[in-house]
């Protein structure tokens, strides 16, 4: 994990999943776990080591490879903080796989920590605006889209915007990023314009222009793939029959089957927009569930 200040008292962490630290007057809040106990660990090692108490962690969004350490912090009584929806599926985190399998019993494969992280306790659920701890104030923003209820903090001029955007290095290596409701995703990444400095989730910290050149980016990635879907849906399709052609027009091969339920997720979540909007319908024939652009 490399520390990184983005602004006096502000820290970055850039791995696997980006972490955060804000401290004021000795105290610090985390912002993220990481997926296990390995970066939870160092983020607490990283205050110790400044002399720093944790004070508490805010958790943006019920999703193992954000959220799986916390179960450590609250083990050593750290409070936990989360939206009061996320919250929910921290405490029960099997509803990750077994929203992602349909809601039926998932297969022993999305029973990993990728996908199924330890459970822990929230100590209170966060309201949207600013919020304080101790001598720490932040401000809580909603970000919908990616999760149901994910949310991005922002401290001073910096937002800490977890998987509200993502940026072209990691859409490359993942072209069919994961959403819950589309057309929250993209009203969520066009409100991040306004922020100075973006720590996202995943990938480089974008400052400046940067900032607003990758939320232009990321929405024009996902209009893209709502164009091949509404393309596509011209001749009624399964959705996995949608999936594979997005999947071969961008270039995603999917190594196992959890890769494929997670763009899968986000092709339902296009079609559903579609339908919401007046623009496409499901409908069965034949037994079989076929989507169509009307
Ligand atoms: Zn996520």
């Amino acid at each position: 994990m490399e520390a990184i200040q983005v602004r006096p008292g502000v820290w970055a962490f850039l791995g696997g999943v980006n972490l955060g630290a804000i401290v004021s007057e000795g105290e610090v809040v985390f912002i993220d776990s990481g997926l296990d106990d390995g970066p939870a660990r160092k983020l607490w090692r990283w205050a110790e080591g400044k002399g720093l108490r944790p004070r508490a962690a805010i958790l943006t969004h019920a999703h193992a490879d954000h959220f799986g350490g916390a179960h450590l912090w609250a083990g050593r009584g750290l409070p936990l903080h989360s939206s009061e929806l996320e919250g929910m599926m921290m405490e029960h985190p099997i509803f990750e796989p077994v929203l992602l399998f349909s809601g039926a019993a998932p297969i022993p494969e999305l029973l990993q920590k990728f996908t199924l992280a330890k459970p822990c306790r929230i100590s209170g659920a966060l309201a949207l605006g600013p919020v304080g701890f101790g001598p720490l104030a932040v401000e809580v923003v909603a970000l919908p889209g990616h999760s149901p209820a994910q949310i991005g903090i922002k401290v001073g001029d910096v937002l800490f915007c977890a998987d509200s955007l993502f940026p072209p290095e990691i859409l490359r290596k993942h072209p069919i990023p994961f959403c819950y409701d589309f057309s929250k995703a993209l009203d969520s990444a066009r409100a991040l314009e306004e922020a100075e400095a973006l720590v996202p989730g995943h990938g480089q910290i974008l400052q400046g222009e940067e900032v607003r050149k990758a939320s232009l980016a990321f929405r024009a990635h996902l209009e893209r793939i709502r164009g091949i879907v509404l393309e596509k849906i011209a001749t009624p399709k399964t959705a996995d029959g949608v999936l594979f052609e997005v999947a071969n027009l961008l270039g995603a091969s999917f190594s196992n089957a959890t890769e494929f339920l997670l763009a899968r997720t986000t092709i339902l979540s296009v079609l559903s927009s579609l339908v919401h909007e007046g623009l496409a319908e499901a409908r069965v024939e034949g037994n079989t569930l076929l989507w169509r652009r009307l």
